[in-house]
Formats: structure tokens, C-alpha cells, sequence
């Protein structure tokens, strides 16, 4: 993606000028900055970033410029981009399935911590990385509501598993933890408690002390209009499960958001390419573009919709069928999306809070989807 040098006030000054007809990120680095402080100050413990979430190398950067030490990393294209970036931060290798190459690029650059769910990828593990100052987390899963989809289905040890695996690792000599993620966007605050209750037995009936517990990803980004995310709630509860769980054991704890740190600081403008009779609406970007996450887990409300020198329309809302631009008929955002009345042929729809899961798994598909990025100083106006 393309990074002019240029700083814009705000999107529609930029889209008045340029009258770009391809989608376009806004991207905020105070929004991201002051979201980092927010984590940072208010969650009790070590805050890592879910680089897979936004890899974009602006993101990594201003996240360390706001105190961010620790990433989250999947794979050694990730581990590679923070060495670069961010030399001397903590590198959490949470992906709990790796090739035995992919371990090897970990322990060449300086991985010290690592997830698992199984007996066969510990043992990998022991046999390829030298347990001495190295952690493994043991990463647990429980049929928990309150995502927007279920992470358990692909990764995490049951409860069974967790106290094996967790005896294990410490028999290796690896320092040992516990680990597990809620699953994205999850807006009860209680999953997070179910989880750390349960992590104290784990380690109970393992006879483990644990080092730390990562408490996982999953804080809710701003999605819809009438629903505020209550992060800092979040905060307490996973605080005071912490010591109620685990008393004087209490571990030190992890986060490892992605959407939540990353989501509010960009806004997507996406240009109506037609009306078509009147009817539905195409847009330049879809599905298979910087909205793919929506049929997943729902429509983003937080829209305005600007003319073309940039004006703000303020007609009546009324619902349409939505297409994003490919001839795939998949292509379609979910459920209606409500308009303003006076929207036409041309314009700009802003959808906010739009930073990840968007430029990260923008496909390109049928030759859309060329983003631009623009800094801008707000995202308002
Ligand atoms: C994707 C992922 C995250 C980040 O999830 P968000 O919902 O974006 O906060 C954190 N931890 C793990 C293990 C993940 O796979």
C-alpha cells in the first residue's frame, strides 16, 4: 500500500481533492496512540499487540511510539516485520501450530515465549527450543459465549489436556504459563472471568505455580452506534477475577488485543459507484476488500455518507441492498444498510472504526480493492 508523505486535516478534505475513485483508508495516528495509552494505562499488566490484526508497518510503529512492547506473532513473516521494526520487543509466538522451519526461524530470532494446545507441538517444541528462560503458555479453551464467533473450534487444550500439558512444560523446564482467547469482538465481560477462575484450577490441579496468564485478545471495538465497548469495565473485572482466582499466586498478566487497540483509527471511504435503479447500491469495496469481516460478524453502523467535494448528506435514512464491486454475488454486505435519501451516484461512504481485519485481508479479488492509505490529523469531518 501506497504511503503519501502528505498529512490531510480530515477525510473530506482529502476526498474533495482528490475525488479518489478507488476505496480509501483514513488513518489517525493520534486515534491509534491515545487507543495504546488507554490499554496500556488501564489493563493490569503487559499489553501486546495481535499484529495480525494490522501488520501495516505505520501501525507497528506508532503503537511502539506510544509504549507498546510486546506482539503477539503467528508466523515468521511477522516475527521478521517486528525485529525490524521494534528490535527490542517482546515477541509472544502464539500461533499454537508451527512447522518445524517455523520454529526455527523463532529460536534464530530471539522467540522467547510460545503457545500450545497439544501433546505433539510441545514435544516439538522440547526437542527444537532450548527450554532454559523460555515460556510456554498453555493455551485453554471453554464453550464460552460472548464472541462474535467461536475461536475454541480451531485452537485450545480442554481442561483435561491444559493440566497434562501444563505439568509437562514445567517438567521440560520451560517457564511455565497459561493462556486462552475469549474470541473476537467478545462484549461480555464475563467470559474473561469464566476464563481466569478456570486458569487457577488448571494450575491447581496441575501443582504448577504459574509465571503469567495471557488473558488473550477479543476487547471489543466500536462497531454499532448505540452499543459503547466497555473496555475499562474489562479491565476491573479481569482484575479482581485475577486475585480472587489465584490469591497470592496471582500471575502476571498478558493482553494481546489486535482489533481492539487498532480498529478505532481508521475510517474506510468506499465511493458509490452506482445506484442502480434506484435501488441497490454497489460500492467500490466489499467483502472481498476491506469489509470482509462483516458478513462474519455483522454490519458497522457508524456511517456517513459524503458528496463529492466532500459534503455531509443529510437526507432521511432509508435501507437498501448493499454489493461490493466483484461479479462474485457472495459480494454483498449483510442485511440492509441504511442510506441517507440523498445520496447519489459518486459519493463517499465512511464507515468508522474499520482498522482491522480490513487492510490486513484485502484480496484484491477481480483487479478491486487498490487502497490508498492517507494520514489524516482527525477523522471527523
Ligand atoms: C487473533 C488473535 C488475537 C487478537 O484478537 P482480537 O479479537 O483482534 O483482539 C489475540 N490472540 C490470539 C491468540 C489470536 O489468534
Amino acid at each position: 500500500m501506497g504511503l503519501s508523505k502528505t498529512i490531510w486535516t480530515n477525510p473530506s478534505e482529502f476526498l474533495a481533492r482528490s475525488m479518489p475513485d478507488a476505496p480509501v483508508m483514513f488513518f489517525s495516528p493520534a486515534v491509534l496512540q491515545a487507543t495504546a495509552r488507554r490499554f496500556l494505562d488501564g489493563f493490569p499488566g503487559f499489553v501486546t499487540y495481535a499484529v495480525k490484526s494490522n501488520p501495516d508497518r505505520i501501525v507497528v510503529e506508532n503503537l511502539a511510539a506510544a509504549g507498546i512492547r510486546g506482539f503477539d506473532v503467528a508466523s515468521p513473516e511477522e516475527i521478521r516485520l517486528i525485529r525490524q521494526l521494534v528490535p527490542d520487543a517482546a515477541l509472544h509466538y502464539n500461533n499454537p501450530v508451527r512447522s518445524r522451519a517455523e520454529i526455527a526461524v523463532a529460536v534464530e530470532l530471539g522467540v522467547k515465549s510460545y503457545s500450545v494446545d497439544s501433546h505433539s507441538e510441545l514435544a516439538k517444541l522440547a526437542e527444537l527450543v532450548p527450554a532454559e528462560g523460555t515460556e510456554i503458555s498453555v493455551r485453554f479453551k471453554l464453550p464460552v459465549q460472548g464472541a462474535a464467533y467461536n475461536f475454541g473450534a480451531k485452537f485450545g487444550a480442554t481442561v483435561e489436556l491444559a493440566v497434562e500439558l501444563l505439568r509437562e512444560a514445567a517438567g521440560h523446564g520451560f517457564i511455565p504459563s497459561l493462556t486462552f482467547h475469549p474470541g473476537t469482538q467478545c462484549t461480555d465481560p464475563a467470559a474473561w472471568e469464566t476464563y481466569i477462575l478456570t486458569a487457577a484450577e488448571i494450575a491447581r490441579d496441575a501443582g504448577v505455580t504459574i509465571a503469567r496468564l495471557n488473558v488473550g485478545g477479543g476487547f471489543p471495538s466500536h462497531r454499532l452506534n448505540d452499543v459503547m465497548p466497555r473496555i475499562e469495565s474489562t479491565f476491573a473485572m479481569i482484575d479482581l477475577a485475577a486475585t480472587a482466582a489465584f490469591g497470592e499466586n496471582r500471575p502476571q498478566l498478558v493482553c494481546e488485543p489486535g482489533r481492539g487497540l487498532c480498529a478505532e483509527a481508521f475510517v474506510l471511504a468506499a465511493r458509490v459507484k452506482a445506484i442502480r435503479d434506484g435501488a441497490h447500491v454497489f460500492l467500490n469495496d466489499g467483502v472481498y476488500g476491506a469489509l470482509a469481516e462483516l458478513p462474519m460478524i455483522g454490519v458497522i453502523d457508524r456511517i456517513e455518507v459524503r458528496s463529492e467535494t466532500g459534503a455531509l448528506r443529510t437526507g432521511e435514512g432509508v435501507s437498501r441492498i448493499c454489493f461490493g464491486p466483484t461479479c462474485d454475488s457472495v459480494d454483498r454486505l449483510p442485511g440492509e444498510i441504511t442510506f441517507p435519501e440523498d445520496m447519489e451516484e459518486g459519493d463517499y461512504v465512511l464507515f468508522r472504526g474499520l482498522g482491522a481485519y480490513s487492510m490486513a485481508t484485502n484480496t484484491r479479488f477481480n483487479g478491486f480493492g487498490d487502497l490508498t492509505l492517507a494520514t489524516v490529523l482527525a477523522l471527523r469531518g
